[in-house]
């Protein structure tokens, strides 16, 4: 039987748990609810806990084989060396800052992020962490902003909700030049549309919840470890794991402070129904890309519209960046409109677009972005992420786009 590696991106999906070893032959992993793991042998529970047995499960907070096979199939997906999950995206990010940073070191951000992510950062400035917010889609500010204690970059490959993307390739070469650990949020992209390691990140971090589960209906987030970067030279290893092959020094405190101590676990009730939604990523991803690029290049036609982002359109500051390294634009896209007083009566025209925060459901979400989600980090945030006030977000579907473009057809022409 061909092993899981020698082929393709779904199929490798498809059976993954499969040819891991089943259990009575279920075709997918079960869903492992015990929260304790017994064994017969003492030894052998001793083994699990100081971790020189290969595997094994002691108490669920850690993992269960439900998670596992989940982190199997996203360390297969990134191409990394392992993965560790959580209970929401939210939970990974903050498990890479708050278990790998300490107060004076410094951190270059992107200033093109997910909100909350945004807000994390405050957190961070108020423990003693030093924090560059940068504009990332030039690797020579994030240069310029470097200091003797930086430790870290990140970005994410496509922004939310403008769709910037950072000159991924350039801040991988600085990253690597100066010994930097890069993470990559790769949340909007998702492996399928691009890998993160090919230009150099040492962590990739994706939220379950968007692109991979697909479905709106579980959370979840990811680290993944690339195997690129050198863990023996970071100096904020503690003692304990610095043992073993240094390889795997940073997925062992990623999982021992960041998952154990945080106890941002995903459930197995979760994590199953997230592999279910990865099966689909590439149909999913494929069809809500098209749909967007043609709702894009139809928005950018009207009259009404002011700008239209989204990287699949030539008028994208990185269309090419895009074109040369994503498979395609996904189904994050943002509109503007000359007269801002006709964003909410747009949004209310439009009737199969679901008014919701939230992203890559299966259904189609619209958010007026000024009055929601960036509405906390007030004009002076939104001025530096280059938002609006009559920035509409889209989340695109799977509805069949004749329907969607219909229906904006109709919402634009009362504008
Ligand atoms: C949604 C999102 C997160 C957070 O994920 P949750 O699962 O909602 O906690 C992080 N990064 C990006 C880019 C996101 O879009």
């Amino acid at each position: 039987m061909t092993t899981p590696q020698n082929n393709r991106f779904t199929t490798q999906i498809l059976h993954a748990d499969r040819l891991g070893g089943a259990e009575h032959g279920a075709i997918h992993k079960a869903i492992h609810t015990s929260v304790q793991y017994g064994y017969d042998k003492v030894e052998d529970l001793i083994a699990v806990f100081q971790g020189t047995s290969k595997g094994g499960f002691n108490y669920a907070r850690q993992g269960t084989p439900t998670t596992a096979a989940l982190e199997a199939k996203l360390t297969q997906m990134e191409q990394g060396q392992g993965t560790i999950v959580f209970s929401t995206g939210m939970a990974a990010v903050c498990a890479v800052f708050l278990t790998l940073l300490k107060a004076g070191d410094h951190l270059v951000a992107s200033q093109f992020v997910f909100g909350n992510t945004n807000s994390v950062l405050g957190t961070l400035a108020d423990l003693g962490i030093e924090v560059s917010v940068v504009d990332a889609t030039d690797s020579a500010k994030v240069a310029a902003a470097l200091r003797p204690n930086t430790r870290m970059v990140f970005v994410e490959t496509i922004a939310n909700p403008g769709t910037q993307i950072p000159d991924l390739d350039g801040i991988g070469a600085l990253c690597r030049q100066h010994g930097l650990l890069y993470v990559v949020d790769n949340t909007v992209a998702s492996p399928y549309l691009f890998r993160p390691v090919t230009v150099g990140a040492g962590l990739v971090v994706n939220s379950l919840t968007k692109s991979i589960g697909g479905h709106g209906d579980a959370l979840g987030g990811a680290i993944t470890d690339t195997g690129l970067f050198d863990w023996s030279a970071y100096p904020n290893i503690f003692a304990n794991y610095r043992k073993g092959d240094a390889k795997g020094w940073g997925l062992q405190q990623l999982r021992k402070k960041g998952l154990r101590d945080m106890g941002g676990t995903l459930s197995s009730h979760a994590a199953h129904q997230l592999a279910l939604g990865a099966e689909t990523l590439a149909l999913r991803m494929d069809r809500t890309s098209a749909t967007a690029l043609a709702l894009a290049q139809w928005l950018e036609q009207q009259p009404a519209v002011s700008r239209v982002l989204y990287p699949g359109l030539p008028s994208h500051p990185q269309h090419a960046f895009a074109g040369k390294h994503f498979k395609s634009g996904s189904w994050l896209l943002s509109f503007e409109l000359h007269d801002p007083a006709q964003c909410l009566p747009l949004c209310n025209r439009l009737q199969l677009p679901i008014k919701a925060t939230g992203l890559a459901d299966t259904r189609t979400l619209i958010i007026p972005v000024a009055h929601t989600i960036f509405w906390e980090a007030g004009p002076a945030v939104r001025a530096t992420m280059d938002i609006g006030d009559s920035m509409v977000r889209v989340s695109v579907g799977l509805e069949d786009p004749e329907d969607l473009l219909a229906d904006f057809e109709q919402a634009l022409a009362g504008c």
